[in-house]
């Protein structure tokens, strides 16, 4: 089958309703078709209207148009449509503002269902229902996730325009692979997902579509690890009494899990079997030490180590932690991103340590002694190791592979990381150092707000420093404003300029996002770390590992827009130094929900519990809610479904051993495990 064309050449799709799809990375008719409901409006069941209260949202019922008539609201000069509506049970008003057309849509005598919130007219002392949606015949409507200038309604009719061929595409799913897992074709599973008779047919068509795309991932993760099976590493040799002196010469002493983690590494890498480990601590339990320790090794063994860090600001700051720990031994440590490349004539030297963003590989003949690639805040399962893979290495004149560690600060329960990587080596440091002190994290409602900002007056004017962090970057700017994130929420740009003329025009703030450029950020953290700012106001951009320990205050705007995990990740940018610090988690809203889930945070310190928490608050389905989790981006598809990721990983081990080939829509990382920087 040929790719299906670009969208331009669709029905119903010109230039700007292209670009906006791109927007939300549509650009195929199978991407169209794939752009699932959010959720569905239940039109199946009306009410009778006696028993409607006033104050219920999203009722439906079936009556009888009797009466139609146009007015104007006589204060303000709004355009009216009234319409009375009757069924057995009683009668009962309409409302519609400024939709005049309406008048002459809505036909005296027709049956029509009617959809809205049941509101009580003060004039005319009765129920009413204010500008209730129609439709003719019931169903379940799919709602579609939205873009600025697409609305759900416009979806609904992209899809019915793109129908025919939307139901002939083809279907990637091995046939085989169908059958064996009882999942219905694709042309019925999108008419079932997007034109679904019952609740039934929704579960089954999502069914399907999750196993999809659960089907390609693992498919994707097993070949890797068959990859890793077949290739050698080199075995690194490791000088025990060396490796006691880099621990003894720490400014402190390791915990267990530091020691034990350290210990299954070196295990690791002196095998010729590649590594393939994953270091999971929460935040502040010392990864990085153990990492450099690993490099230590690495390079005494003759061989470079890389860092890969998903952003350019973190490639930094780890260097400068890598110097400290690794120049007392002549190891050079080097730093290549974007926007510092390493210079041709300082290639890395058989014993150095270079970090960097993947663009470190973009250059990736300078390394041909590669033993250790270290890949910091594990972005993307398997993708940083497939890159690196693709790529003939030689190495001691063989062609080789080097070890990998990865490192996450999420906290991922055994169980997930097993059905996600099967038989990836797991160490997980579950204690913090001795000594840390608890951050103080407090709960505040609107009211609270200004008593909040004094006591961070008085941090700063002792000499410490503050984040503020936003859960969004600018309001109303079209393709960035998440809608969901719109009201009454102050952006970062809003509030750091809210702060610093009105709240702290006495103190230095800056603003950091992860639109502005590179140099940009890197001179912002610079300036943050040299304390020639005070207050850094940011989106979850610091989220990863930002390590500036005069900084005692973060407070977190919009506190109920995210994941618990992501505020404890947040929370863990302070309390790093030797003050006592402070979580401000802020929120508008001030329901007993979203108080109890916040307390959760305020109350719990274990990054692994909260995890738990989050489960049960929110679902499963928003837990990993950011990009920097590193989980897969899936539309349908439940990481917490363990069930049926096993399924999907059982199928894609078959159809491997089968010879299945990956199409190449699903070959590429960036469709559906996303890309790196
Ligand atoms: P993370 O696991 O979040 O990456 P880091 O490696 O950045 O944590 O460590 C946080 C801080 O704790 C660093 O300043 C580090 O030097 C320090 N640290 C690491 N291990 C220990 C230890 N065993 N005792 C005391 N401090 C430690
Ligand atoms: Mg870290």
């Amino acid at each position: 089958m040929p790719p299906p064309g670009s969208l331009t050449s669709l029905p119903g799709v010109g230039a700007t309703t292209a670009n906006r799809l791109a927007r939300l990375g549509i650009t195929n008719l199978t991407q169209l078709a794939e752009h699932f409901p959010r959720r569905y409006e239940d039109w199946t069941a009306p009410r009778s209207i006696h028993s409607l209260r006033i104050g219920e949202k999203n009722v439906v019922i079936k009556a009888r148009i009797i009466k139609v008539e146009a007015a104007r609201s006589a204060r303000r000069r709004l355009h009216l449509v009234h319409a009375t509506l009757e069924d057995e049970t009683g009668s009962f008003r309409a409302t519609w503002f400024n939709q005049p057309y309406l008048e002459n849509t809505l036909k005296v005598g027709e049956i029509r269902l009617f959809r809205g919130t049941v509101g009580y007219d003060r004039v005319q002392a009765q129920k009413v229902f204010s500008s209730p949606s129609f439709l003719t015949t019931p169903k379940l409507l799919p709602v579609y996730p939205e873009t600025a200038g697409l609305s759900s309604r416009q979806f609904q009719i992209l899809l019915e325009k793109n129908w025919p061929a939307i139901i002939n595409l083809p279907d990637t799913l091995p046939e085989s692979v169908r059958q064996e897992n009882e999942l219905i074709a694709r042309p019925k599973a999108l008419a079932m997902i997007h034109r679904p008779q019952s609740l039934l047919e929704i579960q089954t068509a999502q069914r399907r579509f999750a196993f999809e795309e659960m089907f390609w991932f693992t498919l994707r993760l097993e070949q890797l690890r068959q990859t890793l099976a077949v290739h050698q590493a080199p075995s690194l040799t490791v000088e025990t009494s060396l490796v006691k002196q880099f621990v003894d010469r720490l400014p402190f002493h390791l915990t267990d899990g530091q020691r034990r983690a350290a210990w299954q590494i070196i295990q690791d890498i002196k095998a010729k079997r590649p590594m393939n480990r994953l270091l999971n601590g929460d935040v502040g339990t010392g990864k990085t030490v153990i990492a450099a320790l690993a490099s230590f090794v690495a390079a005494r063994a003759g061989y470079q180590t890389v860092w890969l860090t998903p952003t350019e600001i973190l490639a930094e700051q780890h260097a400068r932690t890598l110097s400290r720990f690794l120049e007392p031994w002549q190891i050079p440590v080097h730093l290549h991103t974007r926007s510092h490349r390493l210079l041709k004539k300082s290639r890395p030297t058989p014993g150095s340590v270079t970090v960097g963003t993947q663009a470190v590989f973009s250059e990736h003949e300078v390394f041909n002694q590669l033993g250790l690639v270290i890949i910091d805040e594990q972005h993307r399962f398997g993708v940083a190791q497939r890159a690196i893979l693709k790529e003939e290495r030689l190495i001691d004149g063989q062609k080789q592979v080097p070890h990998f560690l990865s490192m996450t600060a999420t906290p991922i329960p055994r169980t997930l990381a097993f059905a996600l990587y099967g038989n990836l080596d797991l160490s997980i440091l579950n204690e913090y150092p001795a000594g840390r002190k608890t951050i103080t994290t407090q709960v505040i409602a609107p009211q609270g707000r200004s008593q909040s900002y004094e006591f961070l007056r008085q941090e700063l004017q002792a000499g410490r420093q503050a984040y503020v962090v936003c859960p969004f970057i600018e309001e109303g700017e079209e393709g960035h404003r998440e809608t969901l994130f719109a009201e009454g929420q102050k952006s970062a740009v809003a509030l750091a300029k809210e702060l610093q003329t009105q709240i702290f025009p006495e103190f230095r703030i800056g603003l950091l996002h992860g639109q502005r450029k590179a140099k940009e950020k890197q001179q912002l953290m610079a300036d943050f770390l040299d304390q020639r700012l005070d207050i850094l106001v940011a989106t979850s951009v610091i989220e990863v590992g930002i390590d500036v320990p005069n900084a005692t205050v973060i407070v977190i705007e919009g506190a109920d827009r995210f994941g618990l995990a992501q505020i404890h990740q947040l929370r863990g940018r302070v309390g790093r130094g030797e003050y006592q610090s402070f979580c401000f988690l802020m929120t508008e809203s001030w329901s007993d929900v979203v108080r109890d889930r916040l307390k959760v945070v305020a109350e719990t310190r274990d990054g692994f519990a909260l995890a738990e928490a989050d489960l049960k608050f929110r679902g499963p389905g928003q837990f990993f809610g950011t990009d920097q989790t590193g989980f897969p981006h899936f539309k349908l598809a439940n990481l917490m479904d363990f069930s049926l990721m096993s399924e999907a990983r059982a199928a894609a081990q078959k159809a491997l051993a089968a010879g299945l080939t990956i199409p190449s829509e699903f070959a590429n990382d960036e469709t559906s495990a996303g890309g790196m920087e």
